[in-house]
């Protein structure tokens, strides 16, 4: 029987017909048809080459097309692809073992979770089976994911649809130096105000009700907050005062992206339960996981671990997931974040010079932003937030797509996180699209 290729305009049409778009209004909602993909770059079915320059969702570490973890996920297929839980498989053994093996010494235990939304309520579950409190702190800029009890721990308007939200659940504020009203005259300084105001707060939420500090390590799609320096250890601190579990969520800034292997990584910092997700196999088969203290793990010994889900430890999740892990070992990726992340520093630090739209670039590693400003001066965000009637963020999407360079904005920022296997020559002729439009964005828009 003679194939009938679908054309690209038919899927696009098709999968909008018969699908829902995430975070749209599905009428604007124009889903690029892909036909093929490898490395760093995809191409529609016009034979147009789009680069990557997000990763996908910041979860598509090795690129497209990678040979070994499509030879393991193979050869998953050809012993089973699917075991319950509640049996023992031989690669949910090995991911398993491997995870711990690249965890800092006080983590012994990992349960694995579908992604990473899921991860994050097992390890609010967790927290408050461990320690008999119910409260959970989360950041006003964070992004825990979309179902109800992620959502809960989200700070941005992204948790507004499923308000009132559960109890229990408290904000505090990131320490977003840029946009503090106060003037800091050193990390120090700003490390000292932030981390006054939290236990503020704890004390006055009663610090015997706080079960755990949820942070994403480095604020990520909320736009590559960096925390300043002692600032996590400050928090570390005050959980270990309060008998506070520190949760980090590794979800984003996992895997490599920071150019250490988990973001906490760069802070010196010990979590107690660290959730993670994306870059553990890229995607290639969604997997999450909530790993735990050799404490917490005890406690469950003898205590019921009220936490189960039909596909944790997927096993072909996590064949694809040792099989990543194994290439970001072997491949050295953590030398190719820290040397590419040396150039994209570079360049952003230019940008920021060139550009009088830019008024902030963060950057750690293969993760960064670019704040876009009507004036450096007054800092006046290029959009207000949670407004764009003009679709101007769009409209500069837009021209970044035009120059097929894919990525994607949060409020005024511009999300930079290429695949981590991407070469500095890559980098540099993307950032020279994104110099270009950031020229047309002075002139258009300022
Ligand atoms: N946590 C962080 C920091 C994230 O960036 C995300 C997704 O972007 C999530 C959690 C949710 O993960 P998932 O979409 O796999 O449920």
């Amino acid at each position: 029987k003679e194939e009938v290729k679908m054309k690209g305009s038919d899927i696009q049409a098709k999968q909008k017909k018969y699908s829902l778009q995430s975070w749209s209004a599905q009428k604007n909602t124009a889903p690029i048809p892909v036909e093929k993909a490898e490395g760093m770059y995809f191409w529609d079915f016009e034979g147009n080459r789009y680069s990557d320059m997000s990763s996908q969702l910041v979860n598509l570490n090795i690129g497209f097309g990678n040979k070994a973890v499509n030879q393991a996920i193979k050869d998953q297929v050809d012993q089973y692809c699917f075991l319950s839980p509640a049996y023992a498989a031989e690669s949910r053994a090995n991911l398993a073992e491997k995870v711990i093996s690249v965890m800092p010494d006080n983590i012994s235990k990992v349960f694995f979770t579908n992604g990473g939304s899921d991860a994050n309520e097992n390890a609010v579950k967790i927290a408050r089976m461990f320690s008999g409190k119910f409260k959970v702190f989360s950041r006003y800029r964070s992004y825990h994911g979309s179902s109800f009890g992620a959502g809960n721990l989200t700070g941005e308007p992204r948790r507004y649809a499923l308000e009132p939200g559960a109890p229990g659940f408290i904000k505090f504020f990131d320490p977003y130096i840029y946009r503090e009203a106060i003037e800091f005259t050193s990390e120090a300084d700003a490390t000292a105000y932030y981390l006054t105001k939290l236990k503020e707060q704890i004390i006055y939420e009663g610090a015997n009700n706080v079960a755990a500090i949820v942070l994403e390590t480095i604020t990520g799609s909320n736009g590559v907050i960096i925390p300043p320096a002692g600032y996590l250890p400050g928090v570390r601190a005050i959980c270990d005062e309060f008998g506070i579990l520190m949760i980090c969520d590794e979800v984003m800034t996992g895997w490599g992206r920071t150019g250490k292997i988990f973001g906490f990584e760069n802070f010196d910092v010990k979590p107690d339960i660290i959730t993670f997700a994306k870059g553990v196999t890229c995607g290639y088969v969604p997997i999450g996981g909530v790993a735990v203290s050799k404490e917490i793990a005890d406690y469950f010994d003898d205590n019921y671990l009220s936490c189960g889900l039909t596909y944790s430890g997927h096993p072909l999740a996590c064949a694809a997931g040792l099989a990543t892990i194994n290439f970001y070992q072997e491949a050295k990726i953590l030398d190719n974040v820290n040397a590419v992340g040396k150039v994209l520093a570079e360049t952003l630090e230019k940008l920021k010079e060139k550009h009088a739209c830019v008024g902030d670039v963060r950057y750690i590693g293969l993760f960064s932003a670019i704040e876009l400003v009507k004036s450096k001066e007054s800092k006046e965000a290029l959009v207000p937030y949670g407004k764009d009637p003009e679709g101007v963020m769009p409209k500069i999407l837009g021209m970044l797509k035009a120059k097929k360079f894919m990525t994607y904005f949060h409020e005024n920022m511009l999300i930079v996180a290429p695949p981590l296997i991407i070469t500095a020559a890559q980098l540099t002729e993307e950032m020279e699209k994104m110099d270009e439009v950031l020229t047309q964005v002075d002139q258009t828009f300022l």
